[in-house]
């Protein structure tokens, strides 16, 4: 698949400015996403310590050549240091001997790491907690993190396009979800975005029920929350579909409840809005309708190289919409005896709206 280009080069330079401004004369990135984004390198151990006037990967040996391919292909610039965990930790002690302030990735250093180097620094080098410096920089998308974005999207409209007429076979959830995941490999994604939530009837009532044994009947709502992974990027979309016509009176007033709600939500989406107010425009739908009781989550999350990532869009989110930046709308109503309805699209924000990635039509009814 032809993808555009990342801007990967320019992300050192900017973290280094808000390093700068966090008062860290040296930063450790520990989170293996950050590590990611920082250099394009994917092993599944490693660490990158960035400096004021350089930085130095460090992993083990299973990934000599993949570190050294994946930086050289990134663009970035980065000295490698491959060795057990004891001599990873002799190279960065010594590279951090001049430094006063080393900035440590509270949210994903354990109390253990944190002692350990504590003990192994210099004592003249300061360990500083911080919080956020490379998931803020994450939150607002270049053109090859949106292409990528697009295109698992894409496959995931795609996916269901193919995979929904199946529903007349009355497959088991757990028959369903499978489909699904292959459609989405076949179509091309590396790999599903997390694991797919089929679920019908009673189930759909736990908004992130595990897909079960049990069959899709007519009548029921089902709930299919699912993506696909392209190149590190996540897709994320919730629809919500009956076999037939809804069972009960209640059900297509919750449909119409969410599809109002969702459809506030989205038209309340722009640059420069306050997350908060974008949960406020579904919640007061869902609760007019008299469900706000049932309606137990956020309105939406940011989404990127983690499926759930800054901004949260919650009635205690703080955070104001940035332009370039992906979140998700996806309302819910989840009622025991009925089930539940959720309705997703992920948007990338825009500075007078924004522009759907989900695409998928919301009709309810398949027959
Ligand atoms: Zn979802
Ligand atoms: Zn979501």
């Amino acid at each position: 698949m032809n993808l555009l280009p990342m801007d990967v080069p320019g992300r050192l330079p900017r973290l280094r400015q808000s390093m700068e401004e966090h008062g860290c004369d040296a930063l450790l990135v520990t989170s293996l996403t950050n590590l990611r984004y920082l250099t394009g390198f994917t092993g599944s151990a490693g660490m990158l310590l960035v400096l004021a006037d350089g930085s130095l990967l460090l992993t083990d040996g299973r990934y000599d050549t993949q570190a050294a391919e994946q930086v050289q292909v990134a663009g970035v610039e980065a000295a490698i240091e491959v060795g057990n965990g004891p001599r990873q930790d002799e190279v960065l002690v010594a590279a951090v001997s001049a430094v006063s302030r080393l900035g440590l990735e509270a949210c994903h250093t354990s109390w253990a790491r944190q002692r350990t180097l504590a003990d192994k620094v210099p004592s003249a080098t300061e360990l500083v907690p911080t919080e956020g410096l490379v998931e803020t920089q994450r939150i607002v998308k270049d053109e090859g993190e949106l292409d990528r974005m697009a295109k698992a999207a894409a496959i995931a409209d795609q996916a269901l396009v193919e995979v929904r007429p199946r529903l007349l076979d009355r497959p088991t959830e757990r028959e369903f979800a499978l489909e699904l995941d292959s459609a989405i490999r076949r179509l091309g994604a590396d790999d599903v975005s997390f694991d797919t939530i089929v679920a019908a009837g009673s189930n759909g009532a736990k908004p992130h029920a595990r897909p079960t044994d049990r069959r899709i009947e007519p009548g029921e709502l089902l709930v299919l929350d699912f993506g696909a992974l392209l190149d590190g990027y996540h897709s994320d979309m919730t629809r919500t579909v009956c076999v037939g016509p809804p069972g009960t009176r209640t059900r297509s007033r919750m449909v119409e409840a969410v599809m109002a709600a969702q459809a506030a939500g989205v038209a309340a989406v722009r640059g420069g809005a306050a997350a908060r107010d974008v949960d406020a425009a579904c919640r007061e739908i869902i609760t007019q309708a008299g469900w706000g009781d049932a309606f137990v989550h956020g309105t939406g999350h940011g989404v990127g190289l983690d499926i759930h990532e800054q901004p949260m869009l919650s009635a205690v989110a703080t955070a104001t919409l940035a332009a370039g930046s992906v979140v998700t709308v996806e309302p819910g109503v989840y009622l025991r005896g009925e089930g539940g309805v959720r309705i997703e699209d992920s948007l990338v924000v825009t500075d007078d709206g924004c522009r759907h990635l989900t695409k998928s039509p919301k009709d309810l009814v398949i027959d």
